[in-house]
C-alpha cells in the first residue's frame, strides 16, 4: 500500500500544479467564479474521472459532480470534496487538492465498488472573490441559493445569475440541486492552511469544529487640529484612543485560551503628517471554537472601547457586521477520521479550523468532517503555498482507511440527512 499511494501522491501534487496553471492572469493564479479557466478544470477532472468509472457532470452552479456508484443500486451515498475556485496570485493547493485528493481515492480503489456511491465534488464557488459572497457552490447543494443572491452583481455589473448563463448553465436548475435523502455524509480534505501542525510535527488533523466569527467595525470620534499648535492636554486624538484598544484586544484575546481577535485593518481622518486625527476607523475579527467565550470577549472588547473613550473625552461608535456561530463536525465522522489516522500510524489530533470551510456550509444538511494536512510555513493564499509528498500519501491511506471503515459501519448506512 506504502508504494501504491506515494505513487499516487506524486500524482495528486503533479496535477495540482496542473491545474494552478488554469489562470484568469498571465504568471500567477486566479481562478473566480466561472471564469473561463474553470472549463479547462472541469476537462481534466472528466480526463481524469472517466477512465475510472466514474460519470461527470457540471451542475446548474458550475459544480463538478462525479458518482463513482455503489456494488448495488439503492445504496447510500458519501460526498468527498472540497473547491475549485482561488483567491488572487493563489497558491496551487487551497481547496482544489482535496478534489484532487478524492479522485486519487477513486484511483486506489482500482475499480472495488463499495456498498456506498462516492460523489466527488469540486465546489464552483467558495472564496468569495468575484461576488463578495462566499459559497455560492455548496449552497446550491443545501438550497440556500435564493433571488437576492442570483442578483448579486460583480466588478463589472454581471449578476451571478448571468455568470451561469454566460457559463454556458440554466440558473433554473439551481433547486433540483439541492442532494438527495440518500447522502450520509460529506468529507473534505484541506490544507491546514497555519502553523499548528507544523508546530506539532504532525501531519493530519481532524477538524472538530469550525471556530465561530464575530466582524465588527468601530469608529473613535474626538477633533481634528493643528498639529503643532494644539497643546497635548488639549487633544481630543483618536488615533492614540485606537492605538490604546489595539493593545487592550491582544492583551484580553492572549489572556482567553485559543481565542483569536484580530484588528486588520485602520484608517485615520483626515490622515495628515500635521493634522491630529479627528476619526478613526477599525475594524475587529474574533473568533473561538465556542460562541459564549467569543461574544462574551467582543462584548468586553466594546466596553473597553467605551472607557478608553470617555477617559479622552471621545466618542465612539460600533457596528457588528457578521456574527456567524461555530459548526461543529459531526462526531461520528470524526471519531472515524481519528481511527484512520491512527491507522496511518501517525498521533491523531482535533483542531478548529479558523477559517470557513464548504464543509460548515454542508454539515447544515449533512454529517461532514474535514482532515488537515499540514501546510508547510503555514503559508496559504500565496503562490508559496505547498504541501508534502508523504503528507499526501498519508492522507491517501486516511483516506482509503475511512472509506473502509465507513463499508462497514452500520451507524453510517443507516443514517439520514437532517432536516
Ligand atoms: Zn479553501
Amino acid at each position: 500500500m506504502k508504494q501504491e499511494t506515494a505513487h499516487l501522491a506524486h500524482k495528486v501534487i503533479a496535477r495540482c500544479q496542473t491545474l494552478a496553471a488554469f489562470s484568469e492572469d498571465s504568471g500567477s493564479t486566479r481562478r473566480t467564479f466561472l471564469s473561463p479557466p474553470m472549463h479547462n478544470v472541469h476537462r481534466a477532472f472528466a480526463e481524469w474521472l472517466q477512465p475510472l468509472g466514474a460519470s461527470v457532470q457540471i451542475d446548474a452552479v458550475g459544480n463538478l459532480r462525479a458518482l463513482y456508484t455503489a456494488s448495488e443500486d439503492d445504496s447510500p451515498r458519501l460526498l468527498v470534496g472540497s473547491h475549485l475556485d482561488t483567491v488572487p496570485n493563489a497558491g496551487a493547493y487551497d481547496g482544489i487538492l482535496g478534489v484532487v485528493l478524492a479522485v486519487a481515492l477513486l484511483e486506489a480503489l482500482d475499480g472495488r465498488r463499495l456498498p456506498y456511491a462516492i460523489e466527488v465534488v469540486g465546489f464552483s464557488e467558495e472564496e468569495g472573490v468575484r461576488f463578495g459572497i462566499p459559497f455560492i457552490g455548496s449552497r446550491a447543494l443545501v438550497g440556500r441559493i435564493d433571488d437576492a443572491l442570483l442578483d448579486i452583481v460583480d466588478a463589472d455589473g454581471i449578476s451571478v445569475r448571468k455568470a451561469i448563463k454566460e457559463f454556458g448553465l440554466n440558473p433554473a436548475g439551481i433547486p433540483k440541486e439541492r442532494l438527495p435523502d440518500n447522502v450520509r455524509g460529506y468529507l473534505e480534505f484541506h490544507i491546514e492552511q497555519g502553523p499548528v501542525l507544523e508546530t506539532l510535527h504532525l501531519p493530519l488533523a481532524a477538524v472538530e469544529t469550525i471556530a465561530g466569527q464575530s466582524r465588527l467595525e468601530l469608529v473613535f470620534a474626538g477633533r481634528s487640529n493643528h498639529a503643532g499648535t494644539t497643546p497635548m492636554h488639549l487633544r481630543f486624538d483618536t488615533v492614540t484612543a485606537a492605538a490604546e484598544w489595539i493593545t487592550a484586544v491582544e492583551h484580553a484575546a492572549k489572556a482567553i485560551p485559543d481565542l483569536v481577535a484580530t484588528v486588520g485593518s485602520v484608517q485615520t481622518k483626515p490622515g495628515a503628517t500635521n493634522v491630529i486625527a479627528g476619526e478613526t476607523l477599525l475594524t475587529l475579527d474574533v473568533r473561538h471554537r465556542d460562541d459564549k467565550i467569543r461574544e462574551r470577549a467582543v462584548e468586553n472588547m466594546i466596553r473597553h472601547a467605551h472607557e478608553i473613550a470617555q477617559r479622552r473625552g471621545l466618542s465612539v461608535r460600533s457596528k457588528q457586521l457578521m456574527n456567524q456561530p461555530s459548526v461543529p463536525m459531526d462526531p461520528f465522522l470524526v471519531s472515524q477520521v481519528e481511527a484512520a489516522i491512527a491507522k496511518t500510524g501517525c498521533q491523531p489530533h482535533r483542531m478548529v479550523s479558523g477559517a470557513g470551510h464548504d464543509a460548515m456550509i454542508l454539515e447544515e444538511k449533512v454529517p461532514s468532517a474535514m482532515i488537515f494536512l499540514r501546510t508547510p510555513g503555514g503559508v496559504s493564499h500565496d503562490p508559496a503555498e505547498s504541501v508534502s509528498v508523504d503528507d499526501v500519501a498519508l492522507a491517501i491511506e486516511c483516506g482509503l482507511h475511512l472509506l473502509n471503515q465507513l463499508a462497514s459501519a452500520p451507524t453510517f448506512q443507516t443514517r439520514t440527512l437532517r432536516a
